[in-house]
């Protein structure tokens, strides 16, 4: 009794007849323009989901998602892949407050598996320069992995200074700072369901 009454009280109250309805961010008036709206990404990573459940099939492969901002995309991704598979992060941070990257990437987690002998993917929410992610496969690779992919949800082309083989890449992104789905600026932004373009003055 004591806990039906108490799940009365919370927010999440069981057969309630409401309808679950889009919910509105404040901080998407912060926003110039949205770039991908959430249903455009669920669609995105659905379709990525279905080609990595289908190329590892019987290989139960070690889905390693890079923090922090790949969380978001790491979360849905991974509940597509309809393959038996383990799910792990490690921590890389190349940005400081700012909206360039620093150029620097340090290691600040690594994974809790052992990665030698097993299909690794690395999960990443955007390819920019590609330092991070060059920097994260070289050192993930020499830890004898059976093999190694990337699934970037985005990709941001004409910055690249490093090349980076990515087989699963979502969403081609233009030459601008975009935040949302996991994307900051300074740890704001991360949980807006949609990408968009911050309006310069936010951060100029
Ligand atoms: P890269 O090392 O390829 O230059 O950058 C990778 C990391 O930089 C991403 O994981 C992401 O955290 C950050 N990053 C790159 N471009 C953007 C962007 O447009 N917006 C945000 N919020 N972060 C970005």
């Amino acid at each position: 009794e004591t806990r039906l009454a108490q799940r009365e009280a919370g927010c999440c109250k069981m057969g309630a007849t409401q309808s679950v309805q889009a919910v509105e961010h404040e901080q998407t008036k912060d926003l110039t323009k949205v770039l991908f709206t959430e249903e455009e990404i669920k669609t995105c990573v659905n379709q990525m989901g279905k080609r990595i459940s289908e190329d590892y099939a019987g290989k139960n492969p070690l889905v390693v998602g890079v923090l922090t901002g790949g969380y978001v995309f790491m979360s849905d991704l991974a509940r597509t892949i309809t393959v038996p598979h383990v799910v792990d992060f490690v921590k890389c941070s190349s940005y400081g407050s700012g909206t360039e990257s620093s150029g620097k990437v340090k290691f600040q987690l690594e994974t809790s598996h052992s990665i030698e002998g097993r299909h690794v993917i690395v999960v990443e929410d955007i390819i920019d320069t590609g330092l991070t992610l060059s920097n994260l496969v070289a050192h993930l690779s020499t830890m004898g992995p059976a093999s190694i992919e990337v699934a970037s949800l985005l990709d941001k082309k004409a910055r690249r200074k490093v090349e980076v083989k990515a087989k699963y890449v979502g969403l081609e992104c233009p030459d601008e700072f975009v935040i949302g789905y996991g994307l900051d600026y300074d740890g704001a932004y991360r949980s807006l369901p949609m990408i968009g373009i911050l309006k310069p003055e936010v951060y100029s």
